[in-house]
């Protein structure tokens, strides 16, 4: 008997050793959980640092900025996922725009409108062009030099008219028009949205990105439908796709592009895509899929 006691007893004591053993280690492994959760709160109360204060622009242009740049409407603007909601420095007016996506490669096709506005904080490195007082974003610059040199060749005079306007400038133009039609008795929504109507919301125009020049020519220096008659808009229209440039405004594409027939107004995006564009006789908008 004494025997069976002692084989039950050491039984009980290596019964009682495996629970032991099985305890610890569960406690060890339900403990490790409990650290990521730790090292994850720790992360998100980080200090958030991304809202970088966008810096001062460059002020290269002299000249003041054109306003001849009429919208024809400020359309309701189309609601789509990534749009800037009630973030949007104009929200309150309506305008509901989305951010341009800014790609570094393609560069030279970047869509600025109304419904594609440039990041608050977008920079570029501006030069002077061919003919002074303009300056355009430097990687143009060759081939907008290239272009009115060829023009000059053929005795046509392309007249630097405006090129890049910064940020500030355009919002401050913006902004003096609001301020306009306020002390007219306006609502301060109201007030902005006839703003739009003559100066283009900041970041909408493609001269804030310096991707595009309104040009003058000998004895037409105005920016009005003019130009179209002259022999530099013959010159323009038949050889600026060679240099990379496009009218991006035409007679008759106001529903897509949103900005009414300007033919002083030629945009660079490059050889290739311009003698696309040209060939296929379709807006910049519709090149990208983006109408
Ligand atoms: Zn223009």
């Amino acid at each position: 008997m004494n025997r069976i006691r002692l084989i039950l007893l050491a039984g009980l004591c290596i019964f009682v050793a495996i629970l032991s053993i099985a305890y610890i280690t569960v406690g060890m492994e339900s403990k490790e959980p409990e650290t990521t959760t730790q090292n994850t709160t720790e992360k998100i109360s980080e200090p958030d640092t991304s809202a970088v204060e966008p810096g001062t622009e460059n002020e290269a242009t002299t000249q003041l900025p054109s306003e001849a740049e009429t919208t024809t409407q400020a359309e309701a603007t189309t609601r789509e996922p990534e749009t800037m909601g009630s973030e949007y420095e104009y929200a309150y007016a309506g305008f509901n725009p989305s951010v341009a996506v800014v790609d570094g490669e393609k560069w030279n096709l970047l869509l600025v409108n109304q419904k594609y506005i440039l990041p608050e904080d977008y920079t570029v490195q501006t030069a002077e062009v061919k003919g002074g007082g303009q300056s355009l974003d430097h990687r143009v610059v060759p081939h907008y030099n290239k272009m009115v040199e060829a023009a000059e060749a053929d005795g046509i005079d392309l007249i630097p008219v405006s090129g890049y306007r910064s940020l500030s400038r355009q919002k401050n133009n913006f902004n003096r028009k609001i301020d306009y039609y306020s002390s007219l008795g306006y609502s301060k929504a109201e007030a902005t949205r006839l703003a739009a109507k003559i100066v283009l919301m900041p970041g909408t125009s493609e001269h804030n990105a310096g991707l595009a020049m309104d040009f003058g020519t000998n004895g037409n220096y105005t920016l009005d439908e003019n130009f179209a008659n002259t022999d530099a808009f013959r010159w323009l229209s038949e050889n600026a796709a060679d240099y990379g440039f496009i009218l991006r405004y035409e007679e008759d594409t106001q529903d897509i592009t949103m900005i009414t027939y300007e033919p002083w107004h030629w945009r660079y995006v490059g050889v290739e895509a311009a003698q696309e564009i040209k060939a296929q006789g379709v807006t910049l908008e519709e090149y990208l899929g983006m109408d």
